[in-house]
C-alpha cells in the first residue's frame, strides 16, 4: 500500500531517513508538499527561497520517476484527504523542532494514529536530538562549550544514499501549480538580484560543500572571520531548507580533519553552534519571542518600528560604514557574514537602544538562510539577553572591528557605492534591490553617523549601570 511522504524543510533525496523508510516499506510513494500556515507566515526572502527550493525538489523527484504533489491548506485537513484519495496506510516525515511545527505534527500524528494508520517522524535536520544531550545532572545545556565537549566524540552515522528510483502510484492525486502559490510575490524586484547569489537545491548544495572542503575550509581558521573574503561555506542557506544535512557536512569536515587540517575542527564547532540553537529552542521555546533572561524585560529598548534610527539601520544608512556594508550585503545577497551579523545586532540593540525583536524580524524578512533557532539565539546573544551571551559590557565598537576585520576596506568597497569613482557591481546592485519607496540612488549623499561608535557605547553603558542585567 502507498506511503505518503510529507516534505517540509527537508528538500533533498539524499540522506533522507523518511524516504529510505518509505522505500523499504515497498509500495508506491506519494510525495507531497503542503503550503500551510508555516509557509504563509514566512518572511519575504525565506518564502521566495522556499519556492525556489520546492521547484528544485519537484525536478529531483521527477528525475526519479515520481511526482511531487502540491496542496494548500492546513496539514490536518490536507493529509487525511490525501490518505483517502490515495489509500495510503502510512505517513512519514522528517522531524521539525520549532513549537508551531511540533504542535502541528503532534495533531496530525494523533489523528492518523486514531485512524489506525502508521504516522512516523524521522531524524535528520540535526546531528543530535536535543533531548539526547544532557548535563550530568540531567538538565539541558545553557552554555555552548560544555555542550560541544559532550557531543564532540559522538558517532554521527554515515549519510544515507539517494535512491535510484522512487516508485509512484498508477494514478497520482491532483496537484496545484507552484506558481499559483505566489511564494515570491513579496520579494518584488529584489528577487532578481538575490537569485544571483543563491544556490538552490540539493545538487548545488553538494557542489558547494565539495568546493568548500577543497577550498576555503583549508584556511577556515583565519578566513572565516574576514567579511571581505569568501572564507565560509555559505551552506546555511541549504541547511535551513534541508537541501543538505548537517551529517553530510559533519562527515566532510571530519574527513578534512583526519587529513590534518586543524581549521576543520572549527567548522565542526560551527555546526554544533547550530545544534546548540536547536537545543535551546527545544528546551526553552520562549527564546523565539521573549528575553531568555527575564531581567532584561526591564531594559528600556525602543520597540518603535518606524523610528528614524531603526529605518537608518534597516536601509544601510547609519553613517557607520561597516554597519551599512553589512546591511546592504543582507539586502543584495539575502545573507550576511557572521561577523557582520554580530556587529549590526550589537549596534542596533546597544548603540541604538532598539529591541532585538525588531532586528530579528528584519533578518527574518531578508535572510535566505533564515533559521528560527539560529536567528533567535544570535539576536539574544548579541543583545545580552540570551544564553551564553556576550557580557553586557561587551559593546562591539564598529570602528575597531573595521580596523581588525576590514583593514584593507575590501568589504566596505564591495557594498558602499557612495564616494567611489568606480563602485563595483555589488555596491550598485543595492540600489536595484531596494524598494523604490526608500527613495535612494547611488547619487544620494552618504550620511553622517546617526550615532557615533563612542556616543552609542556611552549611551548603552549608562543604561547598564542603572541595574544589574
Ligand atoms: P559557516 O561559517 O560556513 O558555518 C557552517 C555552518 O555552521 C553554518 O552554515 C551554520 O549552519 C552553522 N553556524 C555557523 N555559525 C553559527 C552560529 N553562530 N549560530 C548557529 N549556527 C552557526 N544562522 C542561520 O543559519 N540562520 C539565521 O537566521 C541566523 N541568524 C543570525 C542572526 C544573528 C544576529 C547572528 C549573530 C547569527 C545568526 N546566524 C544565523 C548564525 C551565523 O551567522 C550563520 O549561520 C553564518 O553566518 C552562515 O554562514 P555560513 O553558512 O557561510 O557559515
Amino acid at each position: 500500500t502507498p506511503t505518503l511522504l510529507w516534505f517540509r524543510r527537508d528538500l533533498r533525496l539524499q540522506d533522507h531517513a523518511a524516504l529510505t523508510a518509505a522505500l523499504a516499506r515497498g509500495g508506491p510513494v506519494i510525495a507531497v508538499f503542503i503550503c500551510d500556515a508555516q509557509v504563509e507566515t514566512l518572511g519575504s526572502a525565506p518564502k521566495w527561497r522556499l519556492g525556489q527550493g520546492i521547484a528544485a525538489l519537484q525536478k529531483a523527484v521527477a528525475d526519479k520517476g515520481n511526482r511531487l504533489i502540491l496542496r494548500r491548506g492546513a496539514a490536518i485537513d490536507v493529509i487525511p484527504k490525501l490518505v483517502e484519495e490515495t489509500g495510503a496506510t502510512a505517513v512519514y516525515w522528517q522531524r521539525s523542532y520549532d513549537p508551531a511545527s511540533q504542535a502541528r505534527d503532534a495533531e496530525v500524528k494523533a489523528f492518523l494514529s486514531a485512524m489506525g494508520l502508521e504516522a512516523k517522524s524521522f531524524k535528520g535536520h540535526l546531528l543530535f536530538e536535543p533531548w539526547t544531550v544532557q548535563t550530568k545532572l540531567g538538565g539541558f545545556y545553557k552554555v555552548y562549550t560544555p555542550l560541544w565537549k559532550a557531543v564532540r566524540g559522538r558517532e554521527v552515522p554515515e549519510p544515507l544514499p539517494a535512491p535510484t528510483r522512487i516508485p509512484g502510484p498508477e494514478t497520482y492525486p491532483s496537484s496545484e501549480a507552484l506558481g499559483a502559490w505566489g511564494l515570491g510575490r513579496a520579494m518584488q524586484r529584489g528577487a532578481a538580484i538575490v537569485e544571483r547569489y543563491a544556490r538552490v537545491g540539493a545538487d548545488l548544495a553538494q557542489e558547494r560543500l565539495a568546493e568548500f572542503t577543497s577550498g576555503a575550509l583549508r584556511h577556515y581558521g583565519e578566513g572565516r572571520d574576514i567579511p571581505g573574503e569568501d572564507g565560509t561555506s555559505k551552506l546555511a542557506e541549504n541547511l535551513a531548507l534541508g537541501e543538505i544535512t548537517p551529517a553530510q557536512c559533519w562527515h566532510a569536515g571530519q574527513a578534512e580533519l583526519n587529513r590534518g587540517n586543524p581549521g576543520a575542527e572549527i567548522f565542526l564547532k560551527e555546526l554544533v553552534w547550530r545544534e546548540f540553537a536547536y537545543h535551546l529552542l527545544h528546551h526553552t521555546p520562549q527564546i523565539l519571542t521573549r528575553n531568555w533572561k527575564p531581567a532584561w524585560d526591564a531594559f528600556p529598548w525602543s520597540e518603535e518600528a518606524s523610528s528614524a534610527k531603526f529605518t537608518a539601520w534597516k536601509t544601510g544608512r547609519t553613517g557607520l560604514e561597516f554597519i551599512d556594508a553589512a546591511m546592504r550585503e543582507l539586502y543584495v545577497t539575502g545573507t550576511m557574514h557572521n561577523r557582520g551579523r554580530m556587529i549590526v545586532a550589537s549596534y542596533l540593540t546597544k548603540h541604538l537602544m532598539t529591541h532585538w525583536r525588531l532586528g530579528q524580524a528584519w533578518f527574518e524578512d531578508c535572510l535566505i538562510d533564515w533559521d528560527p533557532a539560529s536567528n533567535a539565539m544570535g539576536w539574544q546573544w548579541a543583545a545580552g539577553s540570551g544564553p551564553d551571551a556576550a557580557p553586557y559590557f561587551r559593546v562591539f565598537n564598529p570602528e575597531t572591528q573595521i580596523e581588525k576585520f576590514d583593514a584593507d576596506r575590501r568589504y566596505r568597497k564591495m557594498w558602499i557605492a557612495e564616494g567611489q569613482a568606480n563602485p563595483p557591481a555589488s555596491a550598485l546592485q543595492y540600489f536595484d534591490a531596494i524598494p523604490r519607496s526608500w527613495g535612494l540612488s547611488a547619487q544620494s549623499a552618504y550620511p553622517a553617523p546617526i550615532v557615533s561608535a563612542k556616543e552609542g557605547r556611552e549611551i548603552a553603558l549608562s543604561f547598564y549601570k542603572t541595574r544589574d542585567f
